[in-house]
Order: C-alpha cells, then structure tokens, then sequence
C-alpha cells in the first residue's frame, strides 16, 4: 500500500480509484489549495504526490520527501515544478495534455469572440438599463472575426486546434509562429509561418499558446505591442508571465492594440487594477480554460493513472519531456 497525497479538491471517483488499488489517500477537502505548511508536512510521507497549476512544487518541498516517486500535475503546463530537482532526486513528473486541448481552445474562442463583439460589456449594458433602441450606429458596435487574420503564437496541440477552429469555422487566414514549423499544420490550414515580427505586424488576433519558461518569460513587451495593429486584439490563455502586463497596459491606455481577452494573469489571483478599469477594452476570466466539468475529470483521471502506473513499476504514459 502506497501512501498518496493530492493538494487539491478532486472528484470522488478519483480517490476510489486509487483507495480501490489498495492505496491510501490525503486529499484536500476545501475548495481552496493545500495550504504550504500542509503540503510541506503531507510530503515526508508521501510515495506520491497529486497536485495543482498553483502548487510551487520546488527543491526545498521535494528535499522533505523521504518516499516520493511521482509528482502528477493535473494541468498541461508544469512551470509550477522544478522538474531539474525532481530528476535529480529520481523523481517522476507527469502532466495531463490533450484531454484539455479542445475544451482550452474552445474557450480561446470564446475570448476572441468577446473582445472582437464586446459580448461582455453589452451583456452589462443590459443589465444596467441601457437597452436603447434599434439604432444602425449603435454604442457597441465590434469588428467582424470572420475573414479575418489569426496570428498563432505556439501551435502546438491548443494553438492548432484554435487554428482549425479560426479557419474552418470563420474562414480566417493563419499564421503561426513556434520555434520549429508545424508541417502538419501548415498542410491541414494552409497556415503560414512567419518570424514573431511579421506575426505581430500583420494579424488582427494574435492568440498566445506557448507555455511558460525562460524562453517565453515576457515574451511579449512594449516592443511588441508596438507592433501590432492599432485594430487587433491580443488573446492569452497560456501562462501570465509570458506577456508583460505593465506594457499591456500601457498599451491599451497608448491605444496602440484595440483591446485583450485573458485567461491568465502574472500574479494570479491578483489581476493589475487598469486591466479592470479598462472595462470597454478587456475581457478578463479567471483561470478557466480547462475548465468544464467533463475535461477536469478527464485531466484527474489521467492524473490517477499516471500515479498508479508507477507505483505499479510501470512507466507512467505522461511523463513531462526530458524524463
Ligand atoms: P504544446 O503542444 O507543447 O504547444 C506549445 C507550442 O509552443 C509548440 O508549438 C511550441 O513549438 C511553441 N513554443 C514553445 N516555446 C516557444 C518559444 N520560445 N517561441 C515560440 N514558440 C514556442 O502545448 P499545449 O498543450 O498546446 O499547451 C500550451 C500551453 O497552454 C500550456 O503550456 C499551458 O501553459 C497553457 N494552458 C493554459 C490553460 C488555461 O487554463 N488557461 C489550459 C491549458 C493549457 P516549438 O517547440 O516548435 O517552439
């Protein structure tokens, strides 16, 4: 019998999952994390561990573990781990990609859609009485999506399917940018690969899907937004950090972008002040990309059997890259 300890709320037949393999389960009851001091103690313990985006799961954590064989993050991207001192201590990472592909790019849509309609703050308009008539000029009036340029910063799994969703849904033209050229993409698409640069210069949504490390830290700056198209839009439903939000800021304020729909933010929860000030230009979600009740099942479920694979001496089937 193993001894597992997952930092958040998860859904019960997960446990029973796991409880049903023989093995013993902590987890979090709470809707919030694991606080740090528990995660801390929980960990000496430990053979495994399940956790969240929001855990930092560092050297100082990992060294109190006397029998951990496996941290299963239940996101897609791991920057919250420092898989470097995991495989040092012969420590396993996994992660949960492709079961929340869709579901994130679904929600990237919903993102562009809102920004591009200004559904949001039409949706207040209604709420507050300010439901005029008819007029052909109206207050809220938004610009077209469909037709139009869709820059893919990281087509990888969610950047493409966003892609395929812009162009067979909304007859957009694509062009991407990744360090490496997606072949695949590029047939199915028609997409184009173009240097960061043109990306910015020449799309009207420039959706961000890279994930978080040294390379993409503030990958997007001041210079960048410089860039862009006074017209376009800037969507992030990747990690906060990689754009820089004082100079997002400064560039919604500078007029220099039309407006922005995120997901993410640098120091979540906390949001900057102006994001939300600017009301009429952002459209600003919690967090939720993978979240519809069927994908978070989906991502815990994967995260169990990852967990049980190695336990079971198994290789786990998603393990993060260079493991
Ligand atoms: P993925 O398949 O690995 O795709 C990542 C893409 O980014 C690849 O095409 C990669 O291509 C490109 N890339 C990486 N580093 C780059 C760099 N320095 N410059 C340019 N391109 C770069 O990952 P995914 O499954 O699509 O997930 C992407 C990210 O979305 C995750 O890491 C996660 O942070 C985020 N996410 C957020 C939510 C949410 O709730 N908001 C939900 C799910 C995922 P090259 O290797 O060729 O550069």
């Amino acid at each position: 019998m193993a001894s597992i300890l997952i930092s958040g709320r998860i859904f019960t037949d997960s446990v029973d999952r796991l409880v049903g393999a023989g093995h013993a389960v902590t987890h979090q009851t709470e809707h919030t994390p694991m606080r740090r001091e528990d995660l801390l103690e929980g960990i000496r313990t430990a053979d495994a561990l399940i956790c969240m985006a929001s855990d930092r799961i560092d050297a100082d954590l990992l060294d109190r573990a006397a029998n951990l064989r496996i941290v299963a993050n239940v996101a897609v991207g791991y920057e919250n781990i420092d898989t470097e001192a995991a495989r040092h201590r012969g420590i396993s990472v996994t992660h949960t990609p492709d079961v929340l592909t869709e579901t994130t790019a679904d929600l990237t849509i919903a993102l562009l859609l809102a920004v591009a309609r200004q559904i949001a703050a039409a949706d207040r308009d209604v709420r507050e009485g300010e439901f005029g008539a008819w007029g052909l000029i109206q207050p809220r009036m938004g610009v077209d999506v469909h037709g139009k340029i869709l820059g893919i910063i990281g087509m990888g799994r969610i950047g493409t399917a966003v892609a395929r969703r812009g162009h067979h849904g909304f007859g957009m033209t694509v062009l991407y940018h990744n360090r490496g050229r997606n072949l695949a993409g590029e047939r199915e698409l028609g997409a184009t690969y173009v240097s960061l640069n043109r990306l910015l210069q020449q799309s009207d949504f420039v959706c961000v899907h890279v994930p978080m490390t040294p390379s993409t830290d503030h990958m997007l700056g001041a210079a960048e937004f410089r860039l862009m198209k006074k017209t376009a839009f800037l969507i992030n439903v990747a990690r906060g950090s990689v754009v820089d939000e004082h100079a997002l800021v400064d560039a919604l304020h500078a007029g220099s972008i039309a407006g922005a729909g995120l997901d993410v933010y640098e120091n979540e929860p906390s949001v900057h002040p102006d994001l939300i000030a600017l009301k009429d230009r952002t459209v600003l979600l919690p967090h939720i990309g993978s979240a519809t009740e069927e994908t978070r099942r989906a991502m815990a479920r994967m995260a169990v059997e990852n967990v049980l694979a190695k336990l079971n001496g198994q290789r786990p089937p998603n393990l993060v890259e260079g493991f």
